[in-house]
């Protein structure tokens, strides 16, 4: 691609699935492959969680319960994070809009061109959360049984230690996929309707590698001519 090609790009895309569907991991491989901004919801509040502040404390007792963190917070949050985004440069939400509320509010701050939607079988996924690892020091996420690290229990790319989140447990997985249904699953209708493009892409193996799914992302980006 010319260069100036390339400058005119900058997608704003929606990640969209079930918790542990992988958005984090395709987000951060297309991040890397596209140059664009990744917006992650949930790493921002694990790195709330890690201080002791009122907000931090707050966020905690809906992250480990499953619960979603209410809408007035999340809000706030994605604004001031969407507002450090240099104008025209592309970017990726991954984590946000989980309610209604979020994507009507959305709407009134920025534009977004495309959904990617990733369509995971519920027991890949249950098989997935639970033998997640993600590193403390960068968020990068890991697999112990099917996207091991190359030293076990450090991170390939900063040498940080792993650890399992707290709500990668089976109640609170079982919650969040609830709340998944209930709250976030219904938008995918809601875009239907605005005739916002969405692109899917399925798995349908645990094995599954990431790669492959990646690039077809890109491939059909492209055929959309917004990649
Ligand atoms: P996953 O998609 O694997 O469930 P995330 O890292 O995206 O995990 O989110 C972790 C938790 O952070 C959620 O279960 C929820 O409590 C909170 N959270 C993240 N994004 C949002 C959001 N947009 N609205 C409300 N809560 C959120
Ligand atoms: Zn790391």
């Amino acid at each position: 691609m010319e260069e100036a090609d390339r400058r005119q790009k900058h997608v704003k895309a929606i990640i969209f699935g079930a918790p542990g569907a992988g958005k984090g991991t395709y987000g951060s491989r297309l991040k890397e492959k596209l140059g664009v901004e990744v917006i992650a919801t949930g790493d921002i509040f694990r790195e709330l969680m890690k201080d002791n502040s009122e907000l931090g404390k707050k966020v905690k007792g809906f992250v480990e319960k499953g619960l979603l963190v209410p809408d007035e917070v999340v809000v706030e949050i994605l604004k001031q994070r969407l507002s450090d985004i240099p104008e025209g440069k592309g970017f990726i939400l991954d984590g946000f809009p989980r309610t209604l509320e979020q994507a009507k509010t959305l709407e009134g701050i920025t534009k977004i061109d495309v959904i990617l939607l990733l369509d995971v079988p519920d027991q890949i996924i249950i098989e997935r959360l639970s033998s997640r690892r993600i590193c403390r020091n960068c968020g990068t996420v890991y697999n112990i049984r099917f996207l091991k690290p190359k030293v076990e229990g450090l991170c390939d790319k900063c040498g940080g230690p792993l650890y399992q989140r707290s709500d990668d447990n089976p109640e609170v997985i079982t919650k969040r996929l609830q709340v998944y249904q209930e709250q976030t699953e219904p938008l995918l209708e809601y875009y239907k309707k605005k005739k916002l493009p969405i692109i899917t892409a399925t798995t349908k193996r645990i094995e599954q590698k990431p790669e492959p799914i990646v690039d077809e992302l890109i491939e059909d980006l492209k055929k959309q001519k917004l990649a």
